[in-house]
């Protein structure tokens, strides 16, 4: 029995990597299944990806459910040269280095649970953002994670971790006190400040590239008061410069758990007009307080408005058409200091054009402005994810249907990432929102030579190479 299993596991391996052809499915899920637990489900098909722009192509999805499981399958596809990337949220908008191989659907493993005195969260490596909020909010604590109710937790965490709370209690990785890793051998370790410090420092900002995280301990903060003023402001077009501008004024003064994001984006049904929304958040307020924080964007005049004070476990829902999958959305992101309304009359012009094409009237562009005095107190040199310094993100996102867009959409996103960037001294993109085309110094920044010699040390044969892979 051992020797056929071994001749029909190198007879695989062999015709997966000496043809161009798709791995023999039929074959490779019958070597890898008597590895696995009972209950990991084999197909030929993942779920359905955020973008199907340079989404990964596997030819076998494993639903993984212990994370014994996720070491069982890395630790075979890299004794056998079989490509394999892990998915967990499905966001991941930058092109996939994933034409012929395995994906190892980590969702599964989505539990949350919490310390005794709930100051620490265990958030499994595939729980959702949602997940994760909604087991914080019924445990009556707080948890840094993303905005949208469809990244996956850690994955955002992995690169850098922006999200509502982190004026209040820094960036995703600083709430990180260890992880349960895969590494590109298959050992599954604890890593931690005390254990694998230097991998503990490098998943903290290039996680991809360096293991697959099948769990992780993070802070959790108790409080009795877990509500938020959530604002949504819709303003005309010709508001575009003033908008701007008040938008720019309030950069320097955001209170602590205070936030505000500029839109670009489409009115919705029935109308489907283009319009500029300002969405703003403010932690533990109250209505009075947090009309008086954004005043100045209230002066411009907003059209119509949508506001309240919400439970923790309602703050995303308004962003949940964005978590809207499939279509194409070659997102672009450019790190910036500030605004220059200037700029936004000609950006307005190209994104009003692009998105009149058939099918792309939900492109949007956006400018994310968070206060960052809480996670710049945090040395940068305390975890792999560089750029604490800079002040905002724009991010465009070409969204449609028809892959002959293609061309002028990366034209489009392109050149809106470039007016944006103009003043900038340096160019930097925040490694969850890149496209792939900036560098590995704009990136990774300061910390790529750092990461280069622990990618040498722990993934040597770039196992882990389908996402910003470090060279
Ligand atoms: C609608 C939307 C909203 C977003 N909001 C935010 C936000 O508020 N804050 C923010 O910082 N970013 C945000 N992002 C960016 C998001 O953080 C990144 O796209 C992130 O990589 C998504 O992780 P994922 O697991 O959802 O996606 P996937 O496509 O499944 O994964 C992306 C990459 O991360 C790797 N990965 C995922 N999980 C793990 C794991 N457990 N261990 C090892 N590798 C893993 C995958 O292998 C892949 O290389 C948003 C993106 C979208 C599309």
């Amino acid at each position: 029995m051992r020797t056929t299993l071994c001749w029909q596991l190198s007879n695989a391996v062999a015709i997966a990597m000496s043809s161009k052809l798709h791995l023999p499915m039929d074959q490779l899920s019958e070597l890898l299944r008597p590895l696995l637990s009972g209950t990991v489900a084999l197909s030929t098909e993942g779920p359905p990806r955020w973008s199907t722009f340079g989404a990964p192509q596997p030819n076998i999805v494993v639903d993984v459910t212990t994370e014994a499981d996720v070491a069982k399958v890395v630790k075979y596809c890299s004794k056998n040269n079989i490509p394999f990337l892990a998915q967990n949220g499905g966001v991941g908008w930058a092109a996939f280095n994933l034409s012929n191989g395995v994906l190892i659907n980590i969702a599964p493993l989505n539990e949350v649970a919490f310390s005794e005195d709930k100051t620490q969260a265990i958030v499994g490596g595939g729980a959702s953002v949602k997940q994760t909020i909604d087991a914080a909010h019924a445990a009556g604590v707080l948890v840094v994670t993303g905005n949208c109710n469809c990244v996956g937790t850690i994955g955002a965490v992995l690169g850098g971790g922006y999200g509502n709370l982190i004026g209040e209690y820094g960036f995703g990785v600083d709430n990180v006190l260890s992880f349960n890793l895969v590494t590109a051998r298959g050992e599954l370790l604890n890593v931690s400040p005390t254990s694998h410090p230097d991998l503990f420092w490098a998943v903290r900002g290039a996680g991809p590239n360096f293991g697959i995280v099948t769990s992780a301990v993070m802070k959790a903060h108790p409080t009795s008061d877990r509500t938020a003023w959530n604002m949504a402001l819709i303003f005309t077009p010709d508001k575009i410069k003033q908008v701007v501008q008040a938008v720019e004024d309030l950069r320097p003064q955001l209170l602590p758990a205070q936030n505000v994001f500029m839109y670009l984006t489409n009115s919705g049904p029935p109308d489907n007009q283009p319009v500029i929304l300002v969405t703003g958040f403010l932690l533990q307020t109250t209505e009075e307080e947090a009309r008086a924080a954004f005043s100045g964007v209230y002066a411009v005049g907003p059209l119509s408005e949508n506001s309240g004070i919400l439970p923790y476990d309602q703050w995303n829902t308004g962003g949940d058409a964005f978590c809207t999958r499939e279509m194409r959305k070659p997102g672009h992101t450019i790190g910036i200091s500030k605004l220059h309304p200037d700029q936004w009359q000609e950006i307005w012009d190209l994104y009003a054009e692009f998105r009149s094409k058939p099918g792309a009237e939900n492109s949007v562009m956006i400018v994310e402005i968070y206060n960052l005095e809480k996670p710049r107190s945090i040395p940068e040199s305390s975890s792999a994810f560089a750029h604490r310094d800079v002040n905002a993100q724009a991010l465009v996102i070409p969204w449609y249907a028809d892959p002959a867009l293609d061309e002028e959409a990366m034209a489009f996103a392109k050149k809106v990432r470039g007016i944006t960037g103009a003043n900038e001294e340096k160019t930097t993109a925040y490694v969850n929102f890149a496209h792939g085309d900036e560098g590995l110094e704009a990136v990774y920044g300061e910390s790529l030579p750092r990461l280069k010699d622990i990618k040498r040390q722990w993934d040597p044969k770039g196992r882990f190479n389908q996402w910003f892979p470090i060279k």
